[in-house]
């Protein structure tokens, strides 16, 4: 028996999947039905993948699903027209636009167009702003929401730890830093972002009573990284070659879980820990803005 605990985010999804279904089934006895709307543009096959996915899910629990697939050569003046559709349709309370889109698209635009009170994926600056303003009204992204939401249900205290955040991106790294260092349950760490300039990565991430990876490259953490009896959260998602798979290839994180979990207290594996959480964040964050959208 491992003497670290592995972070089950399968069962941890399953749970806020519940309690949103249940929340779901309520407002609809009240003659609500939240809706998400999903759009994607052009033909690649891992977004239609996640599109197919998030579908489902909101068919599961009982969500409306608008899914709305457009040609990869969509204009980026049709795509905005789209977006305001979905910002005038009433049924629809979260929107989500899947990235990345093609080229010839200016993401950026996109996300500005979209109303911030469907915003769901959290990316609209207002509700950046609603996060660094401790503005507990905004959409936290899904998978920082996630990862709180993992320490949070294994009972990982945050408050005073020494929090160290591998990564600065605004869909995670930057994000979790923000949402971590609130003065707020599930936070109240002291929390350092390293990223590609950083000095001596390793030396900093020692420091690190929780220790979250959110920088894309397999395997990148390994045991020096880790101080004896940390929390390990491995948010990265990497593919590396395998020739012993079907497919040729393996997912894998930015930790390199063998080597590390035997010093953690606890950690996250890749595939089955943040990962499944993302999308369970988002469903969470559609029936908020339902609610909220609806006054309920
Ligand atoms: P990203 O936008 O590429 O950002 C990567 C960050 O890591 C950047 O801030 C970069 O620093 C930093 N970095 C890169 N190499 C580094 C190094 N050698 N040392 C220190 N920092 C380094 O990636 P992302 O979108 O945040 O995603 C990160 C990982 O999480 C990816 O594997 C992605 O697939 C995964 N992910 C998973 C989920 C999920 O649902 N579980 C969701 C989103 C992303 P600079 O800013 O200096 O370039």
């Amino acid at each position: 028996m491992p003497e670290y605990e592995k972070i089950d985010g399968k069962a941890v999804a399953a749970k806020v999947l519940k309690e949103t279904e249940a929340t779901i089934a309520e407002m609809k006895a009240g003659g609500v039905t939240p809706g998400l709307a999903v759009v994607v543009v052009g033909d690649d096959p891992a977004s239609h993948a996640y599109v197919n996915s998030k579908e489902k899910k909101c068919t599961d629990l009982g969500l409306h699903s608008v899914k709305i697939e457009l040609p990869a050569d969509t204009t980026q003046e049709k795509l905005l027209e789209v977006v305001a559709e979905l910002n005038a349709d009433d049924a629809v309370d979260g929107i989500l636009v899947q990235s990345p889109p093609p080229k010839h698209i200016d993401e950026e635009a996109v996300v500005l167009a979209i109303d911030p009170a469907k915003d769901v994926d959290g990316f609209h600056p207002v509700n950046v702003a609603k996060l660094a303003l401790e503005d507990s009204a905004g959409f936290v992204p899904c998978t920082p929401a996630g990862c709180q939401r993992l320490l949070m249900e294994y009972g990982i205290e945050t408050e005073g730890a020494n929090v160290v955040v591998l990564g600065r991106s605004m869909i995670v790294g930057k994000t979790l830093a923000l949402l971590l260092m609130q003065n707020a349950k599930g936070a109240n760490a002291t929390v350092t972002v390293a990223h590609s300039r950083t000095k001596d990565v390793a030396a900093v991430s020692r420091g690190a009573d929780i220790l979250i990876a959110a920088i894309g490259r397999p395997h990148f953490v390994t045991a020096d990284f880790v101080k004896e009896g940390a929390v390990v959260i491995d948010v990265g998602i990497n593919r590396i070659e395998d020739a012993s798979r079907k497919s040729g290839y393996r997912l894998v994180g930015d930790v390199d879980f063998d080597r590390v979990a035997p010093k953690c207290k606890a950690i996250t594996p890749v595939p089955g820990g943040v990962g499944p959480m993302t999308i369970a964040m988002l469903m969470a964050n559609t029936v908020k803005a339902a609610k909220m959208r609806r006054g309920i």
